[in-house]
């Protein structure tokens, strides 16, 4: 009865959201996954959750014009999904990046909404963003970008309403930009954006936040087994914000890793990666990792035209951890069955439903570990909710107190995702845990505020 309520609702969200399989993709596994609690608890579905809870509460869609440097008159299109407000303000970052659709913007909202309620913060779940391609772009034409971006976006944000962020393609230049326009067109000077400079309203710690968050989860994990990350040799993929201080927290805690990516290729440097020149090429200089190679003549450089069919060099690297970071479904069953062959104990996600389900369902087939990304990567999101408990209050945090803030916060979801697990037959199973702990907390305060 409840698998076939599920599957209806399913069906439905295929038919009436044609070609946006990666949100049927998230929403797939959130409801299979909670199948135990809609059995144990009937409130779920005689109140209709599933089918309150899969539409958004509204999608914004924006027509973007700007000038780039040559005069000319360029388009496109903006998004915001505000999916879920039942546990508080949305929140959720902006993706600049060609292949961002509705789809893409819904699938990221959803699993927002969860990654959120496991924060334990009050903040409901939201997305945005825009098909713009940041690279190759100069600064003043990202710049003028951002600020048509926010001349309509700002209408709809706001420091009790909705609080956006960065994602792929929007790092502290861009939330600058956008942050400006913002306090142009409201006169307000208000934590209605996080991801801010620390001069100007920031958190210290929060670029680091999601990549050492990450790392903190895997510890965690790794700890119920007797292990610990340190000496553990590690892969990361993607060499963004996540990666990058993924790798410094790893290098930290005495764990190599030894290999990252980016859209254009894999490094692979045996004797560990050397994250000053890591930041330096891919921070400072925003160039390709085909740089960190040529400064370091003893790491192997894979060219992305050179991968394996079918699969990403990365995870052909044997390794005991590994950290997908930089994508959606950039970890696939071909990879997954060479990491599992490599000796890879735990899969980690720093990224956005990074892995394919094929490849999920494999790896705990094989008993690797596997830490949801919903649950292992929320450590940004929840030092934004720091970052304006900071401007709310007018004051500013050291590194140290974000940082064991951040780690307390990593550490509780681990534990309210663990003893979910539990709770529910399924122990160490992390994906059933953190699902049905963010849905419990969302849908129990959705059926108290009635039907809104
Ligand atoms: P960045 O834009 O800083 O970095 C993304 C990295 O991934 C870059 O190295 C980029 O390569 C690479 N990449 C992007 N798309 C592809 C692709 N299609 N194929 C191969 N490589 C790709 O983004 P973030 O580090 O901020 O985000 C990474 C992931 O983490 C995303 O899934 C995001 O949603 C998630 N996330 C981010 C949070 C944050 O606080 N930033 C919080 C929680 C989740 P290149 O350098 O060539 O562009």
């Amino acid at each position: 009865m409840v698998k076939t309520k599920v599957e209806e609702v399913l069906n439905y969200i295929k038919k009436s959201s044609p070609g946006q399989d990666e949100f049927y993709q998230a929403a797939r596994e959130v409801f299979e996954s909670i199948i135990p609690l809609l059995e144990a608890d009937s409130r779920y579905l005689e109140q209709n959750i599933l089918e309150r809870i899969i539409v958004p509460e509204r999608s914004i869609i924006f027509r973007v014009n700007w000038i780039d440097d040559s005069g000319k008159i360029r388009t496109n299109l903006g998004y915001r999904v505000q999916f879920n407000s039942a546990i508080g303000p949305y929140k959720g970052g902006l993706r600049f990046h060609p292949t961002v659709s509705l789809g893409t913007v819904k699938f990221l909202g959803f699993e927002q909404i969860f990654k959120n309620a496991l924060t334990g913060l009050n903040i409901g779940g939201a997305k945005g963003g825009s098909n713009f391609d940041p690279k190759g772009k100069s600064d003043a034409e990202i710049m003028r970008f951002c600020q048509s971006f926010m001349s309509e976006l700002y209408k709809y944000i706001g420091k009790n309403r909705d609080i956006p962020a960065g994602d792929i393609g929007v790092g502290q230049r861009e939330i600058g930009y956008l942050f400006g326009q913002y306090k142009k067109l409201t006169g307000d000077f208000d934590g209605a954006i996080t991801g801010k400079g620390v001069n100007w309203g920031g958190s210290l710690a929060r670029k680091q936040a999601t990549g050492y968050g990450s790392v903190y989860f895997a510890n965690e994990h790794l700890k119920v087994y007797n292990q610990e990350i340190k000496g553990k040799t590690c892969l990361v993929s993607g060499s963004g914000n996540v990666a990058l201080y993924t790798i410094e927290k790893l290098i930290q805690m005495g764990a190599k890793p030894v290999a990252c990516s980016d859209s254009r290729g894999t490094v692979y440097h045996k004797k560990g990666l050397d994250i000053a020149s890591l930041k330096a090429v891919k921070e400072l200089k925003r160039a390709s990792l085909k740089e960190y190679a040529n400064l370091h003549p003893d790491c192997e450089y894979i060219d992305v035209a050179h991968y394996p069919k079918g699969a990403h060099a990365i995870w052909q690297i044997p390794c005991d951890v590994a950290f997908p970071s930089a994508t959606q479904n950039e970890l696939n069953l071909q990879d997954a069955k060479a990491l599992v062959k490599g000796g890879c104990m735990l899969v980690n996600e720093g990224a956005n439903m990074p892995t394919t389900p094929d490849a999920i369902d494999y790896l705990q087939d094989m008993g690797v570990l596997f830490s949801p990304g919903k649950a292992a990567n929320a450590g940004g999101v929840a030092t934004s909710q720091l970052e304006m408990s900071q401007n709310a209050s007018m004051t500013q945090w050291n590194f140290e107190q974000v940082d064991i803030k951040l780690r307390q916060i990593m550490k509780n979801i681990f534990k309210i995702a663990y003893k979910t697990s539990k709770e529910f037959d399924r122990t160490g199973d992390l994906i059933t845990g953190a699902n049905i702990a963010g849905f419990r907390k969302v849908a129990d305060s959705m059926i108290d505020q009635g039907s809104v």
